[in-house]
């Protein structure tokens, strides 16, 4: 039997093809399955299904991907997401009621987050050159003339006309803390209406698994080890769940022997400094585990923890930069470590 073990980081496409390869030897096996490997959202992708109408569904799968990356990313200039911010200090931009709905429930978790989360981080991002791969240590003068551009609380949000205004020049989105987790849910449900037994979606660091694996068991949901691109820090038991990460390994550069990375904290507009390596949030919501999983990396471990006693509707994993590994109670059944030796901490 094969054992199906999911990479979860980010950028480790090489790793996340290999193993998506694997699931569908599995699955094939069993008789009708279908992925489809592909790049979007700056990412790589691998959606897998099993059943009657695996290939339909892939199919319908990944066009809903496209689908959702031409109307939010900000890089395709005609996307809403573009036409919002160049109209930035000009007055509203009617948009579609998914979009609308997706930023309204955006700058719901910046309120819930305290703040760190904030979709109008484009400009710090623009500003550590994140947008365009043209890395650089901004001037701290530069910094705070990008800061009142960040807060979510500015934007206008007209709900019976469905219009969005960023009423300061050079006001910015950036949906890249929540598009994939809404992606993934949007997928999930479109592959529910085709006749398939189980599916296995991954954006990115977004992986969600549903019905039972092609063997009949239960998904070994692999959470990567932010030290080793290639190894895992431990594995989650589970189906039906989306298990979504964030870690500052994903995506950074380096600048006299200081690592930035690319989450943002929204109050200092520069690269999270964070006792995390990496977040992972265990969910049915791939929207809120996206968000949350950005958020609580902007918060740090003590808070991340005070949130969700506070919550306490999700499950998560915190790999701390001092090597332990701190889990959510509710998956105390469910999660354990790869090293029997390391250091793993409930709360
Ligand atoms: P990834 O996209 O690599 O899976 P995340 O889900 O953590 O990682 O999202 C990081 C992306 O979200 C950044 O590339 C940027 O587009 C955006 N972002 C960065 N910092 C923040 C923040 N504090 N709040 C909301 N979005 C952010
Ligand atoms: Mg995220």
């Amino acid at each position: 039997m094969v054992l199906l073990l999911f990479s979860l980081s980010g950028c480790s496409g090489s790793a996340t093809l290999t193993d998506a390869a694997t699931s569908s030897t599995a699955a094939a096996s069993a008789g009708k399955a279908a992925t489809a490997d592909f790049f979007a959202m700056n990412t790589y992708m691998s959606i897998t299904a099993n059943g009657t109408e695996a290939q339909a569904a892939v199919d319908a799968a990944q066009a809903e991907v496209y689908r959702l990356e031409n109307q939010l990313s900000r890089t395709i200039t005609d996307s809403e997401i573009s036409q919002i911010n160049a109209q930035s200090g000009n007055g509203p931009v009617s948009v579609s009621k998914e979009t609308f709905d997706m930023i309204l429930e955006a700058v719901s978790y910046s309120e819930k987050t305290g703040g760190a989360f904030d979709i109008t981080i484009a400009p710090v991002m623009d500003l550590w050159g994140f947008s365009d791969s043209n890395f650089r240590v901004p001037e701290q003068t530069e910094i705070l003339a990008v800061l009142p551009l960040v807060d979510s609380q500015k934007i206008i949000l007209d709900e019976a006309a469905l219009s969005v205004e960023l009423p300061v020049e050079g006001m910015a989105l950036d949906l890249g803390g929540i598009a994939k987790g809404y992606a993934s849910d949007k997928v999930q449900q479109i592959m529910s209406t085709y006749d398939i037994t189980s599916a296995l979606i991954s954006l990115g660091g977004n992986v969600a698994v549903f019905g039972p694996k092609a063997d009949g068991g239960l998904w070994k949901i692999a959470i990567s080890d932010p030290n080793a691109a290639d190894s895992y820090i431990g594995i989650l038991t589970a189906t039906d769940i989306s298990v979504i990460t964030s870690g500052g390994y994903e995506r950074n550069f380096t600048k006299d022997g200081v690592t930035y990375i690319h989450i943002m904290d929204p109050a200092l507009g520069s690269p999270v400094q964070s006792d995390l390596l990496s977040v992972s949030i265990i969910t049915q919501s791939g929207v809120q585990g996206d968000c949350l999983s950005t958020s609580l990396f902007v918060m740090g471990k003590d808070k991340a923890i005070a949130y969700w006693q506070e919550q306490q509707d999700f499950e998560c994993v915190l790999v701390t930069t001092a090597g332990e590994v701190f889990a959510s109670s509710g998956i105390k059944d469910t999660f354990t470590l790869t090293d029997e030796q390391g250091t793993l901490i409930f709360f």
